[in-house]
């Protein structure tokens, strides 16, 4: 059940986006859609296991979905950036991350609105990323 759900939605995002289905596509998509989290080109290649496409194809592939606006580049972490599906985001926000400054731990908190940033000086606010740092809730009970 749950899987053929993946598959379906998979080949909506593909379908959406214009984008030829190919297995190493579908592959990452779904290791991506059934994370619920952000993940690195290696963590994700983890999580398709053996088959897995090759760095070079994952990359590729990465490109194309960043290019098609179905995945973002949601944050770098020791020089490596987190990918994850873009379902969550509208055209103007994406959801805020949060960094725990003790455990190093990064949070989606796709259910929390920040208020668009208005214009000011000139400068046109098209886009908004918030990075949030402070304590996660493991680390703040025992803080
Ligand atoms: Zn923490
Ligand atoms: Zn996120």
């Amino acid at each position: 059940m749950m899987e053929s759900q993946t598959k379906h939605k998979v080949e909506r995002m593909l379908k959406s986006a214009r984008l030829r289905r190919t297995t190493p596509r579908s592959d990452i998509l779904t290791a991506l859609l059934e994370a619920h989290q952000p993940l690195t080109r290696e963590q994700i290649a983890e999580r398709i296991g053996a088959g897995a496409p090759n760095k070079v194809t994952i990359y590729r592939a990465l490109e194309t979905f960043v290019a098609a606006d179905i995945v973002h580049k949601a944050f770098v972490q020791d020089r490596t950036w987190f990918f994850e599906l873009s379902h969550h985001c509208t055209t103007d926000q994406c959801h805020p991350h949060f960094s725990c400054t003790s455990c190093g731990r990064t949070d989606c908190l796709p259910q929390l609105r920040i208020p668009m940033t208005a214009d000011s000086n000139g400068y046109i606010i098209q886009h908004q990323r918030v990075q949030l740092e402070g304590l996660c809730p493991k680390c703040s009970k025992s803080a």
